[in-house]
């Protein structure tokens, strides 16, 4: 019987390690480290017919044509191997697995461990305008909603548990009058849920009622007024408030008011603050309001903090180091004076806040969307506009920031000035859609905490983020006003 040369017998027991390496392998790094370590044409083939045309066999390929020389043959397996193990390196190892996985389960036990403050929730502002007609209209949007960004489900789900309620005064009210009335109804708004809902929300006006409040399980709704204008133009408003509940005041809004400049007006009534908004600053020192400097304009700010004898918070602003040209956000100049001084800033999360090309973009397709529905004599709240809003949008797909942008940020405080001045003012319920990928909504603070964790961020120093940074602002800010 004649004998099979050595090379068919090389050949087929290449075909079967080929086959077999495929089937064990499928498709991976180990069967193409196995096929070209066979040094065979056949094995070649095989490599390229079977398994995707990928950079190692088409190189193994082209040497193995042209080569039988020993150099060639070393430098062939040496770059075989440097690609092998870039691929190798490039996937996530099981050990890495195991640590994302470990990771990601103690972002969801921190975020329902600790507190969650949010300094800016826009909740009274989507049920006043959107929902809110009569009393009765609002039962319900509090507790499980399809629209909007928060709801008692979503955010036991998120672990939220303090989201300062905005009572939110728009500007035009400074030029018409009624700004303290439009307020209060606010107020009673938001205080008409725990009514509601007892067994599940409760009002909180101190750190320590937020304390007791999660012990008990509840969220709780501390009072947050945006824009000083409700104030109008006498101070004994600022006590007024302090005892319907308010704890924080965000000095101005969109345009200038009677108290300070905005960041979004060029006006510079005040070139700053007015006298009567140093008043106003030292006033709310002596009750025991923290003071607001997100909205306000630079000047504003510096003269605020020389003004104010306590920390100061930023319940919704990001860092301007990432959007140059958006003056809503803080200079890295303005973090550090807020820190020296103790306060926080917490960090908005809307796209528009994280990116500058991000957000031009969206103010373009705004606009153009605006163009279009005005041609057509339409408004956005229209239901006619729905399905043109819905083909717009699908035509014209917006770019959206995402959870680790808003790490970004933190991150950037963080080596700013130190993790003790830094948390959460994500904006919920007042940025439209505009909201990253991963932080759609209240159900989502555990992304955060676990971009955060990935990065290195401590138990501990999630725990300020989360609430202690807050806690202690207002605690002082509490201190300051009993004058001890
Ligand atoms: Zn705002």
């Amino acid at each position: 019987m004649k004998q099979n040369s050595p090379s068919k017998v090389y050949l087929c027991w290449v075909i079967i390690v080929a086959f077999i390496s495929q089937i064990i392998f499928r498709d991976s790094v180990q069967t193409q480290l196995i096929l070209c370590l066979t040094n065979n044409a056949a094995g070649c083939i095989l490599a390229l017919y079977q398994l995707k045309k990928n950079t190692t066999a088409l190189f193994y390929s082209l040497s193995s044509l042209t080569m039988n020389n020993a150099f060639w043959l070393s430098a062939m397996f040496l770059a075989i191997f440097v690609i092998a193990i870039g691929q190798l390196i490039a996937q996530e190892s099981p050990k890495d697995a195991q640590k994302y996985a470990r990771l990601r389960a103690q972002a969801d036990k921190l975020a329902h461990k600790y507190i969650i403050v949010d300094g800016h929730v826009d909740l009274p502002y989507r049920l006043r305008v959107k929902n809110f007609k009569f009393v009765r209209e609002f039962i319900g949007i509090p507790i499980e909603t399809r629209d909007g960004d928060f709801d008692y489900v979503r955010a036991k789900r998120g672990g939220l548990t303090a989201p300062f309620m905005s009572i939110y005064t728009p500007s035009d009210y400074q030029k018409k009058g009624g700004a303290k009335q439009y307020a209060d109804s606010v107020i009673d708004l938001v205080m008409g849920i725990p009514k509601a809902y007892p067994d599940k929300y409760a009002l909180a006006t101190s750190p320590a009622e937020i304390e007791r409040n999660f012990k008990r399980g509840m969220i709780s709704l501390p009072l947050g007024m945006e824009n000083g204008a409700p104030i109008e133009n006498d101070l004994h408003n600022v006590a007024y408030f302090h005892k319907r509940g308010v704890r924080y005041i965000t000095l101005t809004h969109g345009t200038d008011n009677l108290i300070c400049d905005s960041s979004y007006d060029t006006t510079q009534t005040w070139k700053g603050l007015s006298p009567f908004g140093a008043e106003v600053v030292r006033e709310m020192n002596r009750v025991g309001i923290m003071v607001d400097v997100s909205h306000v304009s630079d000047s504003a700010f510096y003269q605020v903090l020389r003004v104010s004898k306590a920390p100061v918070i930023a319940s919704h602003s990001s860092c301007r180091f990432f959007t140059p040209t958006f003056l809503r956000n803080m200079s890295d100049d303005m973090i550090k004076v807020l820190a020296k001084k103790g306060g926080v800033i917490h960090i908005n999360f809307s796209t528009y806040f994280l990116d500058d090309a991000k957000r031009k973009a969206m103010e373009k397709s705004g606009e153009e969307l605006n163009a279009l529905l005005k041609s057509k004599g339409l408004k956005g709240q229209d239901s006619a506009a729905k399905p043109i809003i819905a083909d717009f949008e699908r035509a014209h797909p917006l770019l959206f920031s995402d959870v680790e942008e808003v790490a970004n940020h933190i991150d950037h405080v963080v080596k700013l000035v130190g993790v003790d001045y830094v948390g959460f003012g994500s904006d919920f319920d007042g940025v439209g859609n505009s909201l990253p990928t991963g932080l759609k909504d209240v159900a989502q603070y555990p992304n955060l905490i676990y971009a955060l964790l990935k990065r290195g961020y401590s138990e501990k120093d999630i725990a300020k983020i989360c609430y202690q940074n807050t806690f202690r602002v207002w605690r002082e800010v509490e201190r300051v006003a009993k004058g001890k």
